[in-house]
């Protein structure tokens, strides 16, 4: 009998194409975990907070071999509170896949495995969240090219938070930077200040929000 520390709260899991960031369009399976340790304003994915089912390690790495894709997602909720996200990734790098772990940006990452086959796509919470106080800053330390940072934004304070935070630390010299508008879709604004103030970042849209309609489940 498998011991109770191998298993992880899964919300749901499910074969679609990656929506945002560096790898957007890219055949993806994701892993969603339930439980979140933050709470956004505006969060989009409230029905992981609670709702879930225990998979071991093994019952998760078999579904992720059915599918024919080497590209996996750990998302949430927040995937990095479960006892046993570090041993997925782990075992699935070990398997060739590709990893992008989708975290808030309130847990150490440099805890868990890095390396090339490792994405971390790190959340920085901006002001309308209101969980810029939950941030854990010396992660960006740790980012490197391959990975990417968020920021999500819904006011002209978030935008200038956010820039004050990429010149500050030079971040898009150190990885990817994006903006992303909340909603995920209408990102003009961000567009017209990022061009007048001559940032180096990317502006960031969910495209399965365009694909598929946002309440959309498993997309
Ligand atoms: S971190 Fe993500 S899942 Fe958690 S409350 Fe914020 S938006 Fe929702």
């Amino acid at each position: 009998m498998e011991d109770i520390i191998d298993r992880m709260k899964i919300n749901e899991i499910f074969l679609s194409i990656q929506g945002e960031g560096v790898q957007t369009g890219l055949p993806t399976f994701f892993i969603r975990t339930k439980g979140c340790n933050l709470r956004c304003n505006y969060c989009d994915t409230k029905y992981a907070y609670t709702k879930g089912h225990d998979m071991t390690l093994n019952e998760i790495v078999k579904e992720v071999r059915k599918q024919p894709y080497k590209l996996v997602c750990l998302t949430g909720g927040e995937p990095l509170i479960q006892p046993i996200a570090g041993s997925l990734i782990e075992k699935l790098v070990q398997e060739n896949y590709k990893v992008c772990i989708e975290t808030n940006g309130s847990i150490n990452i440099s805890k868990f495995p890095n390396n090339q086959n490792v994405l971390y796509s790190l959340d920085i919470k901006c002001p309308s969240s209101s969980m810029t106080d939950k941030m854990y800053f010396k992660n960006l330390n740790y980012l490197k090219k391959k990975d990417q940072i968020k920021f999500v934004m819904r006011t002209q304070k978030d935008y200038e938070f956010a820039k004050s935070i990429v010149k500050r630390y030079k971040l898009s010299n150190q990885t990817n930077v994006l903006f992303q508008p909340v909603g995920g879709i209408k990102a003009r604004w961000i567009v017209d200040k990022v061009l007048s103030d001559k940032l180096n970042v990317r502006i960031g849209l969910q495209i399965h929000k365009i694909i598929w309609p946002s309440s959309k489940r498993g997309v």
